[in-house]
C-alpha cells in the first residue's frame, strides 16, 4: 500500500537532525504509530521521484536488526519517509550525559560505584554491539550496501529491548543531495574517510569504515559521551586531526579484555586490518552473547527512567 499525508496525524516531535526533523505520527488506515522523517531538499520533481524509487529497495530491508520501512512520498521539495516507531529512542539519549550512580546492582560489569555516570553493563553493551554487527552484515550480504552513517543517533531501541539500525545509505541520489560539507564536530567517520572527504577525492572507503564507526559508537555508549570531547580541541580541524593522526580511543575502565580487544580491532587505523563482520561475530566478545541472559527490557526501562529524571522527554510538542 501507499502512504500519503492525508492519512497521517502528527503526534509530536521525536528529534531534529542536520537535514530535517522526525515526528511521531499515527497512520489512520492501518492504526499504526510511525516515525516520519522530513528531509528538505531543493530538487526538481524528477530527482525527487528518483529518490522515492531508490528508497523502494527498503521494502526488502526486512531483518530483526533493521528499522522497518513503511513508505515514502514527496510534498513540494520535501521527502517524507515513514518507518517503524522505536519507543525508547536512540542510543545517544539513553546513556548520554552522566547521571548519578544510584542503585547499581548490575551483573557482570563490576560497577565501581560513586563515579558520575551510570555504567552500561557489559552484557548490554555486548548485546547492542552484536545487533549492530548483525544488522550491518545483513545490509552488506543481502542488499549489497554499506551503512555510511553509523552513530548512536542512528541506532534505535524499543521497550521490548530490540536494537535496530536506521538511516543507512540506500539512495545514491539522496546521499548526493544532502550537504557533503557535514563532517561536523562529532564525526564518526573513519580516518581514511575523513582523509578522502577533506581532500575532495572520490570516496575510496569501504564497509570497513562502518566498522570504525561501530567501535566509536560502542565507546560513546560506554562512556556516555563522544570519545573525542570537543573541549579538548580548539577547533573542528584539530579534532579531525586527532581522529586521523592520534591513537584511537578506548573503553572506560571496568570492561573485560575481550570487550577491549573487540573495540581495538574495530578501531585499527588501517582499514585493511579491521575484521570483517563474519570475523567480528566470531570474536569471543560477541560469541559470549549467544547464550547470555541479558535483561534488555529492564535495562531500557531503567535507562528511560534516568532520562526522564534528567528532564529529557521522548516526545516534544509540535512546533509551528
Ligand atoms: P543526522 O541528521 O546527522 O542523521 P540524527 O540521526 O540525529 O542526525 P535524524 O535522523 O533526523 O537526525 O533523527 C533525529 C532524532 O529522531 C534521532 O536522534 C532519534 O532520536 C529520533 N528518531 C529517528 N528515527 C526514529 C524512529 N524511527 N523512532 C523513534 N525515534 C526516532
Ligand atoms: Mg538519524
Amino acid at each position: 500500500f501507499k502512504i500519503n499525508m492525508d492519512e497521517i496525524e502528527v503526534l509530536g516531535e521525536l528529534g531534529k537532525g542536520n537535514y530535517g526533523s522526525v515526528h511521531k505520527v499515527f497512520h489512520r488506515p492501518t492504526n499504526v504509530e510511525m516515525a516520519m522523517k522530513e528531509i528538505r531538499l531543493e530538487l526538481d520533481e524528477s530527482k525527487l521521484n528518483g529518490i522515492i524509487m531508490e528508497l523502494d529497495i527498503l521494502h526488502r530491508a526486512v531483518a530483526p536488526e533493521i528499522v522497518e520501512f513503511y513508505g515514502a512520498f514527496t510534498i513540494e521539495s520535501c521527502v517524507y519517509y515513514c518507518m517503524e516507531y522505536m519507543d525508547a529512542g536512540s542510543l545517544d539519549t539513553l546513556t548520554g550525559g552522566g547521571v548519578l550512580a544510584k542503585d547499581q546492582k548490575e551483573d557482570g560489569a563490576g560497577v565501581t560505584g560513586g563515579d558520575a555516570a551510570e555504567r552500561v553493563p557489559e552484557g548490554v553493551l555486548r548485546r547492542i554491539t552484536a545487533s549492530m554487527i548483525r544488522g550491518l552484515k545483513f545490509l552488506k550480504d543481502e542488499l549489497q550496501i554499506m551503512h555510511r552513517d553509523v552513530k548512536p543517533t542512528n541506532v534505535l531501541i524499543n521497550k521490548k529491548g530490540e536494537i535496530k539500525l536506521c538511516d543507512f545509505g540506500v539512495s545514491g541520489q539522496l546521499e548526493k543531495s544532502l550537504a557533503k560539507t557535514n563532517i561536523g564536530c562529532q564525526s564518526y567517520m573513519a580516518p581514511e574517510r575523513i582523509k578522502s572527504e577533506t581532500a575532495n577525492q572520490n570516496p575510496t572507503y569501504t564497509v570497513s569504515s562502518d566498522v570504525w564507526s561501530v567501535g566509536l559508537s560502542i565507546i560513546e555508549l560506554a562512556k556516555g559521551c563522544y570519545p573525542y570531547p570537543p573541549e579538548t580541541y580548539s577547533n573542528v580541524f584539530a579534532q579531525l586531526q586527532a581522529i586521523v593522526n592520534g591513537a584511537p580511543p578506548t573503553l572506560p575502565p571496568g570492561y573485560s579484555d575481550d570487550a577491549n580487544d573487540f573495540v581495538a580491532k574495530c578501531l585499527m587505523k588501517d582499514p585493511n586490518q579491521r575484521p570483517t563482520y563474519a570475523q567480528l561475530l566470531e570474536h569471543p566478545f560477541l560469541v559470549a552473547d549467544k547464550d547470555a541472559e541479558v535483561d534488555m527490557v529492564g535495562w531500557v526501562a531503567a535507562a528511560l527512567d534516568r532520562r526522564a529524571a534528567r528532564g529529557i522527554s521522548t516526545l516534544n510538542p509540535i512546533q509551528a
